[in-house]
């Protein structure tokens, strides 16, 4: 097990498999981005390395997520890897979904067992108008490739005050009457590079409920409150479905946080929204043992933060949001 400081067990690793994107949503990166060169970004073995010494370790759920992580061109092939790594219980990929047309079935095979497709309005336009050039069909598209796979679906949905925060959620939420999904709302989380999308835009869980039930009926809170991973699920009168709030912003679930994140870059990252970082790749290019590197490891999970802190204004800078993986 991996246990840090003050008594969370870690043991939940996402991976982010590239920096690169087929998509620039607005609240994620820049339009000009420039993305890593490829032989800065932690290849195949490297991956494959990492992740048995993290099984080892008490890790068991691995996702993996970019970037875009089925850009990656060998993801499948990955996801076989990772699944078959003694100690590894689950795999799951958050994507855009524009691929899994193609790769949802191929993926389920391979051991992945979930998918969360990031969709965040159901109208053409503004999808277009969010993701910069997106098109929404393409999305529908792997959702229902997914289902088809047997995948289990979530969808996620990053609210952002001007762009989809009315008709948009009141439509995506009406989908759980029909189908048996969980459609999570993300609170926007600010990047400094991605100055247009600051603490302003965010929309809280409160306000979506409010907004949610005056065209559906109030949302009835499901299990009392208790989280699903990082999401307080509701359900409609009718709903066959759940929505599912994650509020990292104006209701932070830091205390029973138990991530880690490996970047494309190697770097270790104990809180999402916290600049520091530990840097694997390099120990392990300048010849690191596996004890070497479980010692760098188990000393970072031991200092892992107690929570972010956006309540005191302290927003991460080094990275935006594609470069970490969310
Ligand atoms: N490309 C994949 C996707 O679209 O899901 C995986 C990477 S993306 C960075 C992972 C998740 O982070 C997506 O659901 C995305 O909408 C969310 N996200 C990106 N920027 C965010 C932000 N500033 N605040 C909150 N969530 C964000």
């Amino acid at each position: 097990m991996s246990i840090d400081r003050f008594g969370r067990n870690i043991n939940y690793m996402r991976i982010s498999l590239t920096d690169k994107c087929n998509l620039r949503c607005v609240y994620c990166m820049p339009e000009d981005m420039t993305f890593r060169p490829r032989d800065s970004l932690l290849q195949d073995e490297e991956i494959y390395r990492l992740v048995d010494i993290f099984a080892g370790l008490g890790f068991n759920k691995f996702r993996l997520t970019g970037g875009e992580p089925t850009v990656r061109a060998n993801v499948v092939e990955i996801v076989e890897n990772i699944a078959k790594t003694p100690g590894v219980d689950t795999v799951a990929i958050t994507t855009n979904g524009l691929m899994l047309d193609k790769l949802a079935q191929p993926l389920a095979d391979a051991g992945c067992q979930r998918v969360n497709i990031s969709i965040d309005t159901l109208n053409p336009e503004k999808f277009k108008k969010l993701t910069r050039w997106g098109d929404v069909q393409d999305v529908w598209a792997g959702i229902h490739a997914s289902q088809e796979a047997g995948l289990g679906v979530k969808l996620n949905c990053v609210v952002v005050r001007g762009y989809n925060d009315t008709d948009d959620v009141v439509d995506l939420a009406r989908l759980t009457l029909f189908q048996p999904w969980q459609i999570r709302f993300i609170e926007m989380m600010p990047f400094g590079n991605v100055s247009d999308f600051q603490l302003a835009g965010i929309v809280s869980e409160d306000e979506l409920l409010e907004t949610i039930g005056r065209s559906l009926g109030p949302p009835q809170l499901v299990n009392k409150g208790r989280l699903d991973g990082e999401a307080r699920l509701y359900r409609l009168e009718e709903g066959i479905g759940t929505l599912g709030f994650i509020s990292s912003v104006t209701k932070p679930f830091c205390a029973g946080c138990n991530r880690a994140r490996l970047t494309a870059d190697g770097r270790l990252r104990l809180c999402l929204l916290r600049d520091k970082e530990v840097n694997l790749m390099t120990p392990m290019r300048n010849g690191a043992t596996d004890d070497e590197l479980i010692e760098i490891i188990e000393k970072a999970i031991w200092w892992k933060p107690w929570g972010h802190g956006l309540g005191e204004d302290v927003i991460p800078l080094n990275r935006v949001m594609s470069e970490i993986g969310g």
